[in-house]
This record gives C-alpha cells, sequence and structure tokens, in this order.
C-alpha cells in the first residue's frame, strides 16, 4: 500500500475507535417519510424535507418539463455560455419570496456562502461569527481575507463588545448567523442583531436554510417573520424545498457584484434546469403549504413532549429540530442503532458537526410524516432500556 492509502487506514482506525468514523446507508426509492433498509419499513427521521416535497409530483412534472425543452447539463457558468430563461424566473421568485430586490441561484448552500463572504469581505474588512453557525459560514470565514471574530453561541453581549473593539479599525462589518442554527433548532435574535449592527454600522448577513419554508408568515423566513432586513440572506432550495441548489437574495448591486466574483458562481457549471425548474414550482407550493406547516408543527410539538414526558434530554425550541442530547458519540451511534432495530432511522450526530459531548440524535419530522408514525417513535424510545438512556 502507498503511503497516501496507507496514511488514510490509520486515520479510519482511529476514528473507528473514538466511535467517529461516517459512512453512507443506501436508501433506495424516494426519499419521504418512510423507506426500506433490509426489506424492513423504517420511519425516517433524519432528512430536511420539512414539507415532504422531494417526492411530490408537482416538482417532478415540472422537472420532466424542463428535461424535455432544455435537455440535462446547463453547460457551463452563466457568465460563460448564457443563462436559459428558467434561471432567471426561479430567481424572480425567490427574490420575490424573499422580499428582496434580486437574487443569484447556486449550486449549493455551501457554494453560495463560501463564495459570498470571499467575494464580498476583503483585508479591510471584518467579520463576526457566531460559534454554532453552519460548517459552510464557518469556512467561508476561513475563506475570505477579512479579520474574523466568533462569538459566543446567540450571546449579543459578546458580540457588541467585540464590534466596540473592533469595528473602529475595519471598513466593512458583517454579522454572520444561522437563522435556526441546524443542529439545535434555536432562533437567531434577529431583531437583536439587527440593532447591533445599526449601532456598529455592520451588515446583517443571515443564514435561512432551516427556516425557509417552515417560518414566517408563508414560510418566507425567520427575518420575515421578525420583520427584519438583512443585507444579505441565503435560501437553500434543498431542505423545504425538496429540491437542490441555493440562492442569495439583497440590493441589487450587491447581487450584480456577486454575480460577476462569487467564485462558485463564476467558475462552476450552472445548476442544472431541471433542477431550477422544479425549485421554482416548490416555491410556489411552499408559499400556499400553511396546510404542511401546521401539520409539521404539530407533529413537532408531539414529539418534543413524548420524548420529554418519557425523560430524554430534549432542549426547549419550536422548530422541527429536535435533537436529543447524548453526549458521547459511541452511546449516539449505539442509540441510533437501537432505534433502527424499532423501525426508526435517526441518524446520530458527532463531532465535529457538534461541539465535544454533545453528540446526539437529530430527529426531523416533516409534513409528510403520519401521527401514527410520530407515536411509533415515541414508542420505540419509550423501549429502550436503561444502559442507552
Ligand atoms: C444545509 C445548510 C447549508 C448548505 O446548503 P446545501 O444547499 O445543502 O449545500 C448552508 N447553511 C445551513 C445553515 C445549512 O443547514
Amino acid at each position: 500500500m502507498r503511503a497516501l492509502a496507507r496514511d488514510a487506514l490509520r486515520r479510519l482506525t482511529a476514528l473507528d475507535d473514538a466511535g467517529l468514523r461516517r459512512s453512507t446507508r443506501v436508501l433506495p426509492g424516494p426519499r419521504g417519510p418512510v423507506a426500506r433498509i433490509d426489506g424492513r419499513e423504517v420511519i425516517v427521521l433524519c432528512s430536511n424535507d420539512y414539507l415532504g416535497l422531494a417526492s411530490h409530483p408537482a416538482l417532478a412534472e415540472a422537472a420532466a418539463a424542463a428535461l424535455a425543452h432544455h435537455g440535462v447539463g446547463a453547460g457551463a457558468s452563466r457568465l460563460i455560455s448564457g443563462t436559459s430563461d428558467l434561471h432567471v424566473e426561479a430567481e424572480r421568485a425567490l427574490a420575490d419570496l424573499l422580499g428582496a430586490e434580486a437574487a443569484l441561484l447556486f449550486s449549493s448552500g455551501w457554494a453560495a456562502n463560501v463564495s459570498a463572504l470571499d467575494a464580498l469581505f476583503g483585508r479591510a474588512d471584518v467579520v463576526f461569527s457566531d460559534e454554532l453557525n453552519h460548517a459552510s459560514l464557518i469556512d467561508g470565514c476561513r475563506l475570505t481575507r477579512a479579520a474574523v471574530h466568533v462569538y459566543r453561541h446567540r450571546d449579543l453581549d459578546h458580540l457588541d463588545a467585540l464590534l466596540r473593539a473592533e469595528r473602529g479599525r475595519h471598513r466593512l462589518a458583517a454579522v454572520v448567523t444561522d437563522a435556526v442554527f441546524s443542529m439545535d433548532g434555536h432562533r437567531a435574535d434577529l431583531r437583536g442583531l439587527r440593532a447591533l449592527c445599526d449601532r456598529h454600522d455592520a451588515a446583517l448577513y443571515v443564514d435561512e436554510a432551516h427556516a425557509l419554508g417552515v417560518i414566517g408568515p408563508a414560510g418566507r423566513g425567520l427575518c420575515a417573520s421578525e420583520e427584519v432586513t438583512p443585507d444579505l440572506a441565503l435560501g437553500t432550495l434543498g431542505k423545504a424545498l425538496g429540491a437542490a441548489g441555493a440562492f442569495l437574495a439583497g440590493p441589487r448591486p450587491t447581487i450584480d457584484l456577486l454575480q460577476g466574483t462569487a467564485r462558485s458562481f463564476v467558475y462552476s457549471t450552472a445548476p442544472p434546469p431541471a433542477v431550477v425548474a422544479a425549485a421554482t414550482r416548490a416555491v410556489a407550493l411552499a408559499l400556499g403549504a400553511d396546510d404542511r406547516r401546521a401539520r409539521l408543527a404539530s407533529h413537532t410539538e408531539r414529539l418534543r413532549a413524548g420524548l420529554r414526558a418519557d425523560g430524554w434530554r430534549v432542549p426547549d425550541g419550536d422548530a422541527p429540530i429536535v435533537p436529543v442530547l447524548v453526549g458521547d458519540p459511541t452511546r449516539a451511534t449505539a442509540l441510533s442503532a437501537a432505534l433502527l432495530e424499532r423501525g426508526v432511522l435517526a441518524t446520530a450526530i458527532r463531532p465535529p458537526t457538534v461541539p465535544d459531548r454533545t453528540s446526539r440524535l437529530r430527529l426531523v419530522p416533516t409534513a409528510a410524516h403520519e401521527e401514527h408514525h410520530i407515536e411509533h417513535v415515541i414508542g420505540a424510545f419509550a423501549d429502550l432500556g436503561e444502559p442507552l438512556r
């Protein structure tokens, strides 16, 4: 074996020993509330398909129609080979969804976050980032040449102190936050953040990945819910909207600048037209999905209450992200395996996705689940013996 593969084997063994090795699982068939594993039906509680749109026939139809007219591939970056009307139409719908002047599509939220911070901020600038922000924002911070300061999770006093100490030395400043934190379901205090940003002349960059489609009037996100106008917002198309890709939305000049300078827009092939068409369809569905949002909220409340009543460590919250805190990664994996035996698929979330000693199961109900699914999950947890608790 050559050095690279030998080193990989050594590191995999170390990850195994620490209970931190990761691998994928094959789930045949469409994404939905249930799946078949080894011929057995299991309830899937670990997608971000909040509204159950990923396998909605209307999305598949929109994609199929686009495939028939536009083919599969976008061919190149839109700056090079031109843009399809489908991309422009989607951007109009997405800008409207967030009440922004303009929007720009990216192949993924990851690519958008990393590129936006890199494109908008440079050596003279400073970025402040919540310590529990998504990995893509963290990597955006790593890549930008701006100074970066991490503030304690949702700690506005800490952020204020950092802004006081650092703001004066820099040209532009930005505060970057998840709207709903992806592994805990906490909401950011967007009004508090907006007020601090205004006081210190800083821009507010909000990642709506887990809020869009779920929170706010017609699911328009946490900014809409709090009546806060961000300087830039990220929305993903692969979570509640059931498709794939992402967009940045904001004032026209910011979006126009990003179109020519965000490296994952400039140097990466545009998202496939069929996926974009499906996303546009999803926006229309999501806007009218108050019934689905109500079902999602009711499942979330029942799941939280049922698990807490049974003594599981489930922090307060109302997002459809229900963390069951375990602590040790090996125990989280064992708990996940025991649940799978009882027909529940909930993947263990371990460091570095979450901080040390906070390994957990992250349960996500969707609008596509039925009440009996949620009751089955609560029953499966109740079934578990002392060593797993
Ligand atoms: C999932 C996620 C992203 C990345 O979006 P993708 O389109 O899946 O790459 C960005 N930010 C947050 C908060 C996320 O949860």
